[in-house]
């Protein structure tokens, strides 16, 4: 057995998960290794949707622009009635940004442009996929995990500190740790496929018979590509022909038209709809992100959101423990993310059952905005508080002026890995400097001034209120200053010293 520590971390597969965990790595500086088993980049379209909390992260971790600029917006939906007459309707309901929410719409990005801009995002940071490289192997022990891979040169045995298997539904390493993935098979199985089709305008998302299970189709323009994503259930049971021949005779016969024309597939896939939940995402040095630890129907866009931010919750976590933090910190990765997924399920199976019955139209609970961790064991609260924002919420953005003058967002001092500290009226010098946590200070003598007053709107502190903001971006602690030892405290306990 190889005792020498090859890396840090293993990350088993590259996908959104693996890929959002190996930026937030690369950028704090610890070392890993990321895996897939494919030869190259994965090409279909899947998880398109790109929600507003994940357009925060991905601002954070310096790909917002590149991913905007590579897919668009949803197009309005045609719904289209028997005789060929159809209603338009907007996809989503349309709110403004606003300072505290600075992203409000969901982006539509074909999920291989996203994991395109994912890994250029890395190779920037100097590090890329070994494609073609398999986890088939692990064990553990108490200080860290074997593991074994095959690659094109045959088998090879690593040693790391953590393994994350990052490896998606059908997950090598769940099945390894022996960890039960109990839910239901939902009864639907459809064909989703990325085709290049004649006949259509792309300015519209077309949608035949919503609620009719036996002839739905719906066809999306692709942001970003030539490509329309067809989405349609079929029987359960049989043979689909996933063909242009095959694919453009359904097209006719579910919209009863005859003048589209599927000219060629790229990618497509008949899958059977599932809701599914790991009953642990973590056996000791092993972790489970993505759709590793959950799988459901796609409906209300979630996987791909959700797959991201397990690794964005994980990310901070393992890096700071590598950096000498108390092994508990890793106990809350579970604590806080296995609950989201849980609500995340119940909400894409209600949005499924909503489909079939015709009714598409999305709110804001599939923005993610809401989603927190107020019961988690990482939110302090000294006094608690009774309303507003509590600890354990999505820390919100709003527009500062600096000292100096220049126009900043709460979004760009969070930007980067370390934790972020914002007194209100504070005594700057009651916290002294640690390192991986900023300090600022809004008010008099303050380096901040929140002169819209969005920070007090958005946070609604007293003066003396001190807010600790959690590398990922959610509020760790609220304390006034007259309890700044239990701050500090805090503070001791997730590695800032
Ligand atoms: C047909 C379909 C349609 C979908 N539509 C939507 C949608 O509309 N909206 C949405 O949000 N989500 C959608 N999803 C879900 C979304 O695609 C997933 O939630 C997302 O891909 C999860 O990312 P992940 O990184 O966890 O897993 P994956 O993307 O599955 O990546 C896992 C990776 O692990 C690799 N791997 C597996 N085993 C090993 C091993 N032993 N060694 C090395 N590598 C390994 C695989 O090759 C793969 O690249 C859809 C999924 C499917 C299948």
């Amino acid at each position: 057995m190889t005792k020498q520590f090859t890396a840090n971390v293993l990350i088993c597969g590259a996908g959104a998960a693996g890929l959002t965990l190996a930026i937030d790595l690369a950028r704090r500086g610890v070392s890993f290794r990321l895996i897939d088993k494919m030869d190259g980049p994965f090409r279909g379209s899947r998880g398109k949707g790109i929600q507003p909390r994940t357009q925060e992260i991905f601002e954070d971790l310096g790909i917002i622009d590149r991913v905007v600029a590579a897919g668009g917006l949803y197009p309005p939906q045609r719904e289209y009635r028997e005789d060929g007459s159809f209603t338009v309707s907007e996809v989503m309901e349309h709110v403004d940004p606003s300072p505290a929410e600075p992203y409000h719409i969901a982006l539509m990005v074909p999920q291989f442009l996203t994991e395109g801009v994912m890994r250029e995002r890395l190779l920037e940071l100097g590090r890329r996929v070994e494609f073609g490289c398999e986890l088939v192997g692990l064990e553990q022990d108490q200080d860290g995990v074997t593991a074994r891979l095959a690659g094109p040169d045959g088998e090879e045995i690593v040693r790391v500190r953590y393994l994350v298997g990052a490896d998606g539904g059908r997950s090598f390493v769940r099945h390894a740790l022996d960890i039960d993935f109990p839910g239901k098979t939902l009864g639907v199985r459809a064909v989703v496929a990325d085709v290049v089709l004649t006949g259509l305008e792309r300015t519209a998302w077309h949608r035949f018979h919503e609620g009719a299970m036996d002839r739905q189709m719906s066809l999306c323009p692709l942001a970003g590509t030539e490509l329309f994503q067809l989405q349609a259930p079929v029987p359960l049971e049989g043979d689909v022909d996933l063909s242009a021949e095959g694919l453009s005779a359904m097209v006719a016969e579910r919209t009863r038209r005859d003048n589209i024309h599927i000219v060629s597939v790229l990618w497509a896939s008949a899958y059977n709809m599932n809701a599914r939940l790991a009953d642990r995402y973590r056996v000791g040095r092993v972790f489970l992100i993505g759709d590793a630890a959950h799988i459901h129907p796609p409906t209300g866009g979630q996987g791909l959101n959700t797959s991201v931010q397990d690794a964005y919750n994980l990310g901070w976590k393992l890096a700071a423990v590598v950096s000498g933090a108390s092994e508990t910190l890793l106990n809350s990765y579970e604590e806080e993310r296995r609950p989201i997924a849980t609500a995340m399920l119940g909400l894409a199976t209600k949005l499924l059952d909503a489909a079939k019955r015709g009714a598409m139209r999305r709110g804001r609970e599939v923005q993610q905005l809401d989603l927190g961790y107020p019961e988690s064991a990482l939110a302090l609260e000294k006094p608690v508080r009774s309303g507003g924002l509590l600890a354990g919420d999505r820390a919100p953005d709003a527009p500062l002026r600096g000292a100096a003058g220049q126009a900043t967002r709460l979004f760009e001092l969070f930007k980067g890995p370390h934790w972020t500290l914002v007194g209100y009226q504070v005594e700057r010098e009651a916290v002294p400097p640690r390192a991986a946590l900023r300090t600022h200070a809004i008010g008099p003598r303050g380096n901040l001034i929140d002169e819209n007053g969005h920070f007090l709107e958005a946070y609604a502190v007293a003066p003396g209120d001190w807010v600790l903001v959690r590398p990922d971006g959610y509020i760790g602690a609220i304390v006034g200053s007259q309890h700044i030892d239990a701050l500090t405290h805090f503070l001791g306990e997730h590695g800032l010293i």
